[in-house]
Parts: structure tokens; sequence; C-alpha cells
């Protein structure tokens, strides 16, 4: 069993107080070399891997029968814990504003998002090293650089680690009250140009194609997608066009933010988008799409409900009512739904207000977070 709050609090001042801005790749390393360190040191082959034509580093660390290097077939996990190391506030944030407790809280940069779940990961693995349970383990942790800003170096190496895996852990803020995250919704962008004809307003209005009524019309379309029976959304955030009074408009731009909570919405939304070519409603008019669904949903399946159970049973062996919810925003979870392996989110310190000046994380947590996902671990193999 975990104890050793100190010892914890002492780790957490030291990686908040690491500046990982998404920007500043030299602190996301830091912050890779102190868990090489501390992985290492239990048996783990830990290695800092330096993804895409940005090389932003990832720590990938290995334990059991994937750490064997002349194991001839593909490494099975049976779990991989999966985190990211980067901030998302501007470089020198944490000049401005260290670690620090007040009351019941810690605060500081990325505690919540999501500095406490990497420790969290940490503590759990020193935990069940030290009670011996770990030895016939094969585990995976694979802490990212980029997810703040899409993950697009690391994610195929995510996606590559998540199939050798029998599920995945994702160590996202756990909500206060103990809510753990079963599903996201996925999404993506879209920008939708109409191109028309400029024209005199008045003086020559029949010769000219207005962009702007036509882009109205295609919005009035989209808007259409919004359904609450099917938890898909498609929000026109952006406008602009036109530029003179008097002059018919011959361009107008709209963004567009689609999240979808159901894999097979992806191609009925892409598929609406991709031909909105083929219907202009201003005759002469054109339209030009970008963009697509990037992220598919974290959907709860029959495997994710059997690990969510197994999460709610052990918490109430420690007297803790666990329960999870589903939410619009994003994470790598996203990706490792997305491929079939079971994934739960949430798994990190309870905490709130991610991406914000006054985020922080329950005290109280971190030897629940900690024993509870060590009891998990132990109740799965
Ligand atoms: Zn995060």
């Amino acid at each position: 069993m975990f104890s050793n709050t100190d010892q914890f609090l002492k780790d957490f001042q030291t990686i908040v107080n690491i500046d990982s801005s998404s920007d500043h790749l030299p602190g996301i390393e830091a912050v890779a070399r102190f868990f090489q360190q501390r992985l290492s040191a239990i048996g783990f082959k830990a290695e800092i891997l330096f993804q895409g034509d940005t090389k932003v580093p990832c720590l990938q660390a290995v334990f059991g029968s994937g750490n064997s290097p002349d194991s001839e077939h593909i490494p099975e996990y049976d779990l991989m814990f999966l985190g990211h190391m980067d901030t998302v506030f501007p470089f020198g944030e944490v000049d401005k504003r260290q670690f620090s407790i007040q009351g019941d809280k810690a605060l500081g940069p990325g505690v919540c998002d999501m500095k406490g779940g990497l420790l969290v990961v940490l503590h759990v693995l020193e935990t069940l090293k030290k009670e011996g349970a770990m030895d016939k383990m094969s585990l995976c942790v694979a802490f990212n650089g980029d997810e703040e800003t899409g993950s697009e170096a690391s994610k195929e190496w995510i996606k590559g680690t998540a199939k050798k895996s029998r599920r995945v852990f994702v160590f996202e803020p756990c909500r206060p009250g103990y809510k753990m995250v079963s599903q996201r919704k996925g999404g993506g962008w879209f920008y939708v140009t109409a191109t028309g004809k400029e024209s005199h307003a008045g003086a020559d209005p029949e010769k000219g194609i207005n962009a702007v009524v036509e882009l109205a019309n295609q919005i009035v379309a989209i808007d259409a997608l919004n359904d609450p029976n099917t938890g898909t959304s498609a929000q026109v955030t952006v406008v602009a066009g036109g530029d003179k009074v008097n002059i018919i408009p011959n361009k107008a731009v709209a963004s567009v933010d689609v999240r979808i909570e159901r894999l097979e919405e992806k191609q009925r939304v892409e598929t609406f988008f991709n031909t909105l070519c083929e219907r202009p409603v201003l005759p002469g008019s054109k339209i030009l799409v970008q963009g697509n669904i990037d992220r598919p949903p974290m959907e709860i399946t029959p495997q994710s409900q059997a690990l969510l159970d197994i999460i709610f049973l052990e918490g109430k062996k420690i007297g803790i009512n666990v329960s999870s919810i589903s939410t619009g925003g994003c994470s790598d979870g996203n990706f490792t739904s997305a491929l079939g392996t079971p994934t739960i989110d949430g798994m990190g310190l309870v905490g709130a207000n991610s991406h914000r000046q006054d985020e922080y994380v329950e005290l109280a947590s971190i030897p629940v977070m900690v024993n509870l996902i060590s009891n998990v671990c132990k109740n799965l193999m």
C-alpha cells in the first residue's frame, strides 16, 4: 500500500517547476529524463524517443516480456500507461507561478493537466515493485510531448503501442467526486469557402454573384447537421466575407467545429462536407471545403465497461464511490480507443480548471488514486 505522500509532493514540485510548455522541447526532455531515471531504477527499459521532424521528446518505458531484446514475438503489454508531459501554458509560466500548496490543494502550471497524472503512474509502479506484484506483469509507459498541440509527431507511435496493448489507462485528470472518463467526443474542423462574382451593389447588382448570400445558405444547411439524438454537433464559429458596403462580395469563408459521439457519424458528416461543392444555391457560385474529422470518438464498449466495473469495485473496497462521465473534449485516448483497445481515461489526480491559471488538484486524492490504480492493476493480472 502506498503511503509516502511526502515523496510524491517532492516529485510534484520537481516536475511542475520544470517548464515543459509544448513549444519548449528542452523542458519536455528534462521531464522525460526524470521519469527515465526513476523507471529504470525499478527495472524498466526506459528510453527517450524523438518523434517526427520536430523531434518531440517522448518517453517509452517497458517492463516484462516487452523488455526482452531478443524476443522473437511482438511484445504484448497487459497494460499501457498513457500520458503527456507538455503543458498548454507559454514558456516562462513556471517562473511566474511555481508549484505551491494552498490549503488542501496543489497549484502550478500543469499540476492537473497532467503532471499529477504522470506521478500517479510512477508511484503506482514503484508501489507494485515494492510489493513484488509487478514481476508477472508486462507493462508499457508512453508519455508524449505534444498532446496539447494535437499529438502530430507522436500519434503513430501511440497508436502502434496501443495496438500491442491489451488495455490502456490514460492519466488525464480525474473529475471532482472521483469521476473517470469513459467516453469522449471525436471531432475536427472544416473550412468552407464560397466564391461568387464582384460587382457594383447599386449600379450592376444583376452582374454579381453574392458569395456571402451563397455562404449564408450553406451555413443554414451545415447547422442542420446538429443532432442531439446522435450526439453530433456542427457549430459555425467564424465567418468572414465582403469588403466594402457597395460591392457585391466575391468571397466568403466559414469555420466549423464538428464533434461526434459515434464513429459512424464520421462518414455521414464528412460526406456532407465533401459533397457541398455539388450543391451551390446561387447559379454560378462555387464552394470549396477543406478539413476532416481527425479525432475519432472514444466510445464505451463491453470491454471498457468491464474495466470500469473492476475500477468501481476496487474503489468501493477502499471506501471511494468511483463513477464515470462522458465529455466533449479530446485526448490521446480517442486514438487508442478507436483501434479497439479498451481505454479508460481520467485516471490522474482529482482536479479541475485545466488550461487556466486557477488549475488545481486535491491533495487528498494522491494516496487514493495511487492505491486505487495499484489495486486495479493487481486485480487485472
Ligand atoms: Zn491533458
